[in-house]
Order: structure tokens, then C-alpha cells, then sequence
């Protein structure tokens, strides 16, 4: 493998210590990391125009020949002008470079171009101004478009590409196995780096394209896949399959529902085995996830071993709290909360309880996996909204005890395929339907003119003895007009909601406070919370049976069916009133999407639709690498051809350490931090 490929970015010609720092902040250190720069888009210089048809304050692309240039001129702040005048031919331009005199020198008298730039100027005078430009006995006309930084011109990247290439044109190598490339029609990874950034003929960037995003899908999954398998060591808490989780079913004031009670078959198969279970349980809200989460528990401590279940937030893990002590005290365990904000004295105790084994389930924030609390044989240990963990801290969790069996609860509906690579690791149990009895929230979306109007249908229901949330998506005032909950509040109080008991919650309060707040929200003292999205988690209160969304605009379709999820949750009819004065196209669609449906998993593929997986594929939510080239929306096929390859990859080789597949893994690994998969 050529070594000068993975040394660092100034090897490169042209490439100093200035250069080389701005490279490092787009996190490209070596020539190998330059080629995976991936344009984003692409120049057609075949598609030139004579300088009279250029339009005016627009990029145009011209053919122009500098016949006369000027000397810099220097002016205040240090700014270089650089002029040179040119001609199509039959009309004049002038060229103008501000403060690049390294990319004007380049510009050599009676020679020709092809430049692209914006235009300005009248009909008799026009100017392009930093033009980008290639010479005109250049023979690739598709020039690639840059993510760029401040002080690196399209032509210097340009540049350095067309040399890193060349170092890996040396000793090209190969990085899938012959067959997979037969198998699935790829071409060889040397003439898709080369197209991606010079492509010949836009067929010649098709392959590229396609062969780079299958590469990236790939990889992922084997990523996820090793991970997975990693993760299969054995556990020391193999539960007892004659043991019968039904006597909690049984004593549950309701019936559970087909996928509930589906789920709970699964979990228990699971803590039966030898190797830890490793479960997504994915469901909308309100569709009982915790029920199915009290079962596992129940069984683990009818086995004699300790659950642990840990929330993003202390208001969701009291949440959480109280719903399990009143599933499970009924049968004599003892359910005990864990958080930071407990005393130091009260903390002792719980601690002593829990090395003791006097207490069967744990319920805090991440503090209960802290070194600090010693359990006496935890078996289970069950994370709720763990999609804002990340991948790094499951592997991390992982490592945890004996080995304990792990739970993973996700409100967020995903749709299939992208909860394969999110979860990819984890084997997915998914609650569809909702219990029986629910009604659908109603939603509808108004302009601010009714704003007065929907308070007077919140305040009918709230004479009828509901609750209502207000939210908003500010906590202070700013310059940005929208709403903030401090001063809707004592709008509110003084308007709209005069005579109702209102209160404030947002997270910039105090743990203890918020918790009081929900206390008396809970217990009916205040009718009508004015909230920010605090109360977006796991909020269960199910006699709020209005919401109001103020600047709906500015939420995510998945968010605002998460946020509606706070209502509808006992058997009052629900409301929800999305107020927004926004008419963006966008905006519009997404009120007529939450108005029309109630089904997350829906919204979320609509969701993902209209924001891209860009957005979803953020890293900071869930720690998988960023994909630059594979769009997971529009590459479906190629997502399913990708899936079925690790298969058969893994199935054939399940650690890839065959000699035909040893590239591969190495790219993986890369792509990966090697310590997830080790
Ligand atoms: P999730 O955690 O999925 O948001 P919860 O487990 O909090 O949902 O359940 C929401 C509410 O529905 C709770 O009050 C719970 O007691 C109730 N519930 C759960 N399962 C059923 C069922 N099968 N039938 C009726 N009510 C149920
Ligand atoms: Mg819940």
C-alpha cells in the first residue's frame, strides 16, 4: 500500500504549514483523507455563454482569453485588488480577484479559460469577480465543487486532489473482495476516487457515486454487526426459562396488547439465554413500553436478581419511578430512586439496600451505572431514550458487571431500515399499536388571528375539569420574536388564561423545582403548564388532554409528535393546536402531515423525507460515523443490497479476518473508533 498516502497532509506539494492547518479543520490530516474530501457538487464548463449573454449578478460560466493584467493594487485593511481584462472574442470583461494574488499570478496573458463566477456590472461594462477557472486545453470539463474553508480556493484543493490521487494511482488497491464486486456490479475503487473528483461523463460519476455509497453502507453495517457480535460474551445471569413472567400480566388492571405481550415473549427468550440480551424496544409514545419494561423486570426479580433502569433526565426517571412501584410493589418488590439530587445521607441508604439486595429495581439517571453504586447481581439494566446516548456509550454500558442483560426503550419511531444502522447492534422489538381504548389526538393547525379563540376552547376544557401544556419554544425574550415562556406566562396570567392556575417549567430550572412544578401538575393544583420542550420526554399525565404549540414552525415533525404525545394519554378526547403565522411550503406540509396523522412511525419517514438523513444522521445523536456520500432516503436498494452483503460476508467470514476480506476490515476500522469494535 502506498505509504505516502497515509503520512500527513504536507507531503503534498504546495502544502505548508498554513494550508496544511486549514485542511486539519475540515479533519483532513493525511492525502488518504484529502481523496474522501467528496465534492459536493460539480462545475459543467462545457456549458459556457458569450459574455453578452452572461445574466447580470449571477454565476455564469465563460471562455475568456486575459489578455492585459494589471498590477495588484493595494487597498485599506491590506485588501489586494487584482484586475486583469479579458474578451470572448467579441465583448470585454474585466477580471477581478480580491486578496488572492498566489491564484491571480497563475493567470497567464493570451491564454484561454474557463471561468466561473458572478457577474456584475451594466450592459456596457461587466466585471466576474474570483472567478474559479481551468485552462481551456483542460480536457475535464466537470470540474468538483468543495466543501471549502476560508483561504483554501477550489483550485488549490483542486490541486493537491489531482496529486493524492496520483500517490494512490501508484499502488491502487482494492479494498472489496472480486466476487462482491461482481455480485453486486461495483467498480473498482481506484476509478470510482478518480470519478467522484474528475469524472469523465456524468455515467463515469454515476458508478462512482454508486460504488462509494455502497462502500459506506457496507461498512457500517459490518461496523454495527462486530460490534454487535462483541457484545455477544457471555453473561453470568442466564434467567430460568420455568420461571413464568404471567402472574404480573395477570395482575395488571388491563390486558396487554398483542405486541406488548409479543415484546415480553421476546425479552424473556432472551434473559433465558446464555449470551446477554441486546434489545431495542421501539414504540410510540404511549404505547406502553413501561408495562413491558415492569414485565422484564418482574421476571429478572423472580430469578433472584436485580434490574436497573436509567432516564436521560431526573423529571423522567421519577416518572419512571412511579409507574414501576406501582407495578411491581402489588408483588412485593422493592422499587427505589436513585438520583443526584438526593441527600448524601438518603443516597447511603438506598446504597446499602441495593448491596444488600433488599431492593429488586433501580430507577435513576445515568448516576446508577456510576462506580460508586455496587449492585448485589445485576442482571438487567434497561435504558430509556437511549438514542441520546449513542453508539459509544452502549459499547460503553456493555462493559458494565457480569455482563447484565440490556434493555433499550426508544419513544422515537425510526423507520425500519434507518433504525438497522442506528441499532444495528441491537435486535429490535417494536409495539405498534396503541392500548386499547386510545383516541387519536386532534390536531389542528391555526394562524396567530385565532390564538384568542383556541384559548377559548383550552379554557372550555379546563373547566371541565382537564389540564392543559402551552409551549413554547423560548425560555427568555430575544431579539427573535418568538415566543418565550417568562413572559407568556404573565401575559397569560393577565390575558387569555386569567383566573386559571398556571405555572412555569423549563430546563434552566433546578432539578428539585421541576420537580415540584410536575408534582403539582401531576397532583391537578396548576391546570395549565407553560412549558418549553422539557416536557417533550416521557411526561405522563393523562389528564392533560390539551396542548398548545406556539412558533410550530420551529419544530421537527418527529419532535411535534413527540410533544403531542404528552396528551391523549388517558381516556379523556385529546387536543392539540398547532399555532404558527408561517406560510413556508415546508412549514405548510408539516402542519397538514401532524394534522392528518397520528402514526410516529409515519411522521418519522416523513420526517426523514423532507429533512434528509443529514439531520438524522447527525452524529452527535447517535455516534455512527457521518456518511458523505450515501443518502440513506433515496439509496433504499442499494441500502438493502449493502445489508444483504455483510450478511453474507459475516456469515461466510464472521470476524473478516480472511486474506480476501482483511481490506475491508481495515476500512471498517477506520471508519470506526477502533476501540468500539476492538
Ligand atoms: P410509553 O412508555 O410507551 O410511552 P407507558 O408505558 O407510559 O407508555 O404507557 C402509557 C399509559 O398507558 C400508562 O398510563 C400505562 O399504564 C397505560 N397502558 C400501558 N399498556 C396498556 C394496555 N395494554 N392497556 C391499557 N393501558 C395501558
Ligand atoms: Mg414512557
Amino acid at each position: 500500500m502506498a505509504t505516502h498516502l497515509f503520512s500527513e497532509i504536507e507531503y503534498l506539494k504546495g502544502v505548508g504549514k498554513a494550508r496544511g492547518e486549514k485542511y486539519r479543520k475540515l479533519g483532513i490530516n493525511s492525502p488518504y483523507e484529502l481523496i474522501y474530501h467528496i465534492p459536493r457538487s460539480y462545475l459543467d464548463f462545457r456549458a459556457y455563454v458569450p459574455v453578452a449573454q452572461a445574466k447580470l449578478n449571477e454565476y455564469n460560466v465563460l471562455k475568456l482569453t486575459v489578455y492585459r493584467k494589471m498590477p495588484p493594487q493595494r487597498i485599506r485593511g491590506g485588501l489586494v485588488i487584482c484586475k486583469a481584462a479579458a474578451t470572448d472574442g467579441m465583448d470585454d470583461i474585466l477580471i477581478v480577484v480580491y486578496n488572492n494574488v498566489y491564484g491571480f499570478h497563475a493567470l497567464k496573458e493570451n491564454e484561454t479559460y474557463y471561468m466561473y463566477g458572478k457577474v456584475s456590472g451594466n450592459l456596457l461594462r461587466k466585471e466576474i469577480s474570483s472567478p474559479v477557472y481551468i485552462s481551456a486545453s483542460e480536457k475535464v470539463l466537470i470540474q468538483p465543487v468543495y466543501p471549502l474553508t476560508q483561504g483554501l480556493s477550489v483550485n488549490m484543493v483542486r490541486a493537491n486532489m489531482r496529486q493524492a490521487l496520483e500517490l494512490m494511482r501508484d499502488d491502487p488497491f482494492e479494498t472489496l473482495p472480486r466476487a462482491v464486486m461482481e455480485k453486486y456490479d461495483l467498480c473498482p475503487l481506484m476509478a470510482a476516487l478518480e470519478n467522484i473528483h474528475f469524472p469523465e461523463s456524468e455515467e463515469a460519476s454515476e458508478a462512482a457515486r454508486r460504488r462509494l455509497a455502497f462502500d459506506e453502507l457496507l461498512k457500517l453495517q459490518l461496523g454495527m454487526s462486530l460490534m454487535k457480535s462483541r457484545s455477544r460474551r457471555s453473561t453470568a445471569y442466564k434467567m430460568d426459562d420455568s420461571i413464568s413472567a404471567a402472574p404480573f400480566m395477570e395482575g395488571l388492571p388491563f390486558e396487554l396488547t398483542d405486541d406488548q405481550k409479543k415484546a415480553v415473549d421476546e425479552i424473556v427468550a432472551d434473559l433465558c439465554r446464555d449470551v446477554p440480551m441486546n434489545r431495542l424496544l421501539q414504540g410510540d409514545v404511549g404505547s406502553g413500553k413501561t408495562a413491558v419494561a415492569a414485565a422484564a423486570c418482574y421476571f429478572t426479580a423472580q430469578n433472584g436478581l436485580q434490574s436497573a433502569l436509567m432516564a436521560p433526565t431526573e423529571i423522567l426517571a421519577s416518572q419512571h419511578y412511579r409507574t414501576l412501584s406501582e407495578f411491581l410493589e402489588p408483588f412485593g418488590l422493592k422499587v427505589c430512586l436513585l438520583t443526584g439530587s438526593l441527600t448524601p445521607k438518603k443516597k447511603a441508604v438506598i446504597r446499602e439496600q441495593i448491596i444488600s439486595g433488599e431492593i429488586n429495581v433501580i430507577v435513576g439517571t445515568h448516576a446508577i451505572i456510576q462506580k460508586d453504586v455496587e449492585y448485589k447481581a445485576l442482571g438487567l439494566v434497561i435504558t430509556d431514550e437511549q438514542h441520546r446516548f449513542g453508539v459509544a456509550q452502549r459499547a460503553a454500558l456493555a462493559e458494565k458487571g457480569d455482563s447484565p442483560h440490556k434493555l433499550v426503550m426508544s419513544a422515537t419511531p425510526i423507520p425500519r431500515t434507518l433504525a438497522l444502522i442506528i441499532y444495528g447492534d441491537l435486535d429490535i422489538s417494536a409495539i405498534t399499536q396503541l392500548p386499547k381504548g386510545r383516541k387519536p389526538v386532534q390536531t389542528y393547525a391555526v394562524t396567530g388571528k385565532l390564538r384568542h379563540r383556541a384559548f377559548g376552547f383550552v379554557k372550555a376544557r379546563l373547566d371541565e375539569g382537564r389540564q392543559a401544556y402551552v409551549v413554547c419554544p423560548m425560555i427568555e425574550d430575544s431579539e427573535s420574536d418568538l415566543f418565550a415562556v417568562k413572559s407568556y406566562a404573565e401575559n397569560a396570567a393577565k390575558g387569555d388564561l386569567k383566573g386559571y392556575s398556571t405555572a412555569l417549567l423549563h430546563g434552566k430550572m433546578r432539578a428539585a423545582e421541576k420537580e415540584k412544578v410536575m408534582k403539582q401538575f401531576r397532583d391537578g393544583e396548576i391546570q395549565v403548564l407553560i412549558c418549553t420542550t422539557v416536557v417533550e420526554v416521557g411526561v405522563d399525565v393523562p389528564n392533560a388532554a390539551v396542548m398548545v404549540i406556539e412558533n410550530a414552525e420551529r419544530f421537527g415533525l418527529s419532535q411535534l409528535h413527540q410533544l403531542r404525545g404528552r396528551v391523549g394519554r388517558g381516556q379523556f378526547e385529546s387536543t392539540c393546536i398547532l399555532i404558527t403565522d408561517n406560510t413556508s411550503e415546508d412549514c405548510v406540509k408539516r402542519m397538514k402531515i401532524m394534522s392528518s396523522t397520528a402514526d410516529g412511525f409515519k411522521i418519522s419517514e416523513e420526517d426523514l423525507k423532507m429533512r434528509g438523513p443529514g439531520d438524522f444522521f447527525g452524529s452527535a445523536q447517535h455516534g455512527l460515523p457521518p456518511l458523505k456520500i450515501a443518502d440513506i432516503a433515496c439509496n433504499m436498494e442499494l441500502m438493502n443490497k449493502a445489508q444483504n452483503c455483510a450478511r453474507e460476508l459475516l456469515e461466510a467470514d464472521p470476524q473478516l479476518n480472511a486474506p480476501e476480506n482483511r481490506a475491508l476490515k481495515m476500512d471498517v476500522l477506520r471508519l470506526f473508533n477502533k476501540e468500539i469494535i476492538g
